[in-house]
């Protein structure tokens, strides 16, 4: 076990910026512990408007700013960037590697709090041509691919060439991401690019939802799984229910009715927004308690959010399976308060806290602009005052004062003048992804080994040397 000195305060060590590792540091900024946050990005991701950067209606700084500014004020927080490859329980040790450079770093208590990754349900190879919606670096590719469609349905329709496979978009999974991505794609096509192309009319664009499951948004019921369908159909969307994807090309992907029969559909733009699969850190955790994963790759923990034998571990937020619980921010948020409370109540010998419980504040979905659907409680809302709702809660939620303002102007130009503000999209957006793909060694092959770098002492001895030779006129004469 990693020894602390006798003057060392407690140490705690999070995984994660996300809901579960910001929170969980922030609620942890009174407490005597010295905290230090290692996640693989130096932002903080909120991932609920994720949809809104890849259809370019927020830059990606509004949605994710830099943990370290965040936490700047924070005096006993440290942000170490790094991707946690092993948690070792025993000698209660955290190990990260950023760029080829490994980090062991100990801990007294560890908060996990690494989320979840897109699942293809065992079809992985899917991701090539139908991008998920998790990560910056997603939305990024997928603002390029989207924008990037309706450019070349110009080109080649300046050639007299078919552009229908370009002009056609689908997203795949009708839960809450999926129908807001196919909502805002239906109202760019149809409303913001009509004036902007001459060789293609984009108001003739195909945007298509598909779900093998019988009806969309289904954690929000069947009225408002109706009311969302119709008011999609409304604004443009086809929803194709009951379609399973099996597989997916550069050109289109082909779907699975429920009877066998298979059809194809040409779409060069798929937008993947079905499954979830948790952190593989689940798994490492899992081998060394026999804690049991689910399906998705989640971990059992206990009703105090501890691994079997283990109280000084908690994992939080979409890693976990208890009760039920759903994949959502706000059970990541209150597990993770709920974990930093029981950590400095302890330092203060104070006694356990009660079993976790989780205090469902609702949910909620953008159809299009001025239109969502919510549920709070027993309620349903629909419509107007349902995206009222919806705006008052995620400016609430967006971190920091400058990208609360930032947001709301840019949500302005977008809602109130039908406009799109953060439209650039690079090629190196589309295409980055696969080119680091083809890297074996990942990003790390593209930068020197950390052996490689010269110490100061290398660089000091060289110039001596150079100093040397010069000074003692040996340069040009044998020894
Ligand atoms: C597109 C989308 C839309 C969503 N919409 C909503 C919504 O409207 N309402 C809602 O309540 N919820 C929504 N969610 C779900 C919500 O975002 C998650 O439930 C929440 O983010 C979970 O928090 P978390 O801390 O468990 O994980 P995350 O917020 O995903 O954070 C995980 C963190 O761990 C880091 N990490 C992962 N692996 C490692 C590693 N090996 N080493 C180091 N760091 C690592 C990541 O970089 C990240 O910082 C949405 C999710 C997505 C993807």
């Amino acid at each position: 076990m990693a020894k602390k000195t006798d003057n060392q305060r407690h140490r705690v060590v999070v995984v994660g910026s996300g809901f579960g590792g910001l929170f969980g540091t922030k609620a942890l900024r009174r407490a005597a512990v010295d905290v230090t946050m290692i996640a693989k990005t130096t932002h903080h991701l909120f991932q609920p408007l994720l949809y809104q950067v890849a259809t370019g209606i927020l830059s990606e700084g509004e949605i994710a700013p830099p943990t370290r500014e965040v936490l700047a004020r924070q005096k006993n927080a440290t942000v170490l960037l790094g991707d946690v490859t092993g948690i070792d329980l025993a000698a209660r040790t955290v190990t990260s590697h950023v760029l080829g450079r490994e980090l062991v770093t100990p801990y007294d208590s560890l908060i996990v709090a690494a989320g979840a990754g897109q699942s293809y349900f065992g079809n992985d190879h899917f991701s090539r041509f139908a991008p998920g919606m998790k990560s910056i670096d997603d939305a990024l590719e997928l603002r390029g691919r989207i924008f990037g469609a309706f450019e070349l349905a110009e080109v080649m329709a300046a050639r007299g060439q078919d552009v229908d496979h370009l002009l056609t978009f689908v997203v795949v999974g009708a839960g809450p991401t999926g129908v807001e991505m196919a909502g805002q794609i239906a109202e760019l096509a149809h409303k913001t690019l009509k004036r902007d192309f001459r060789s293609i009319n984009t108001r003739k664009a195909r945007v298509i939802l598909i779900d093998a499951a019988p009806q969309v948004l289904p954690p929000f019921g069947a009225k408002l799984g109706a009311w969302t369908q119709k008011k999609l159909g409304a604004i443009g969307v086809e929803v194709q229910l009951g379609a399973m994807v099996v597989a997916v090309d550069e050109r289109g992907l082909e779907v699975q009715e429920r009877d066998g029969t298979r059809r194809r559909i040409e779409a060069v733009t798929k937008v993947w927004a079905a499954g979830v699969q948790a952190s593989p850190l689940g798994k490492t955790l899992s081998e060394q308690t026999g804690a049991a994963l689910d399906r998705a790759g989640r971990i059992a923990v206990n009703p105090d959010l501890t691994l079997p034998g283990h109280p000084e571990v908690f994992v939080v937020g979409d890693m976990i399976a208890l009760d039920n619980l759903p994949g959502v921010a706000q059970v990541a948020i209150q597990g993770a308060q709920y974990a930093a409370r029981e950590i400095s109540g302890r330092i203060r010998g104070k006694a356990p806290q009660a079993a976790f419980k989780y205090f469902d504040k609702g949910s909620m979905a953008t159809i299009s602009r001025f239109s969502a659907v919510a549920t709070v409680g027993k309620l349903r809302i629909t419509g107007f005052v349902a995206w009222l709702m919806w705006l008052a809660v995620h400016l609430f939620y967006i971190t920091g004062f400058k990208n609360q303002v930032t947001a709301l102007l840019h949500w302005l130009v977008t809602f109130v003048g039908n406009e799109r503000s953060e439209r650039t999209a690079t090629e190196q957006q589309i295409f980055a992804r696969e080119a680091i793909s083809r890297l074996d060694g990942g990003t790390g092959e593209l930068v020197s080994a950390p052996s490689a770098t010269p110490s100061h002492e290398d660089l000091e001895e060289r110039a001596a040397e150079e100093v040397r030779l010069t000074d003692a006129g040996v340069r040009g004469k044998s020894a």
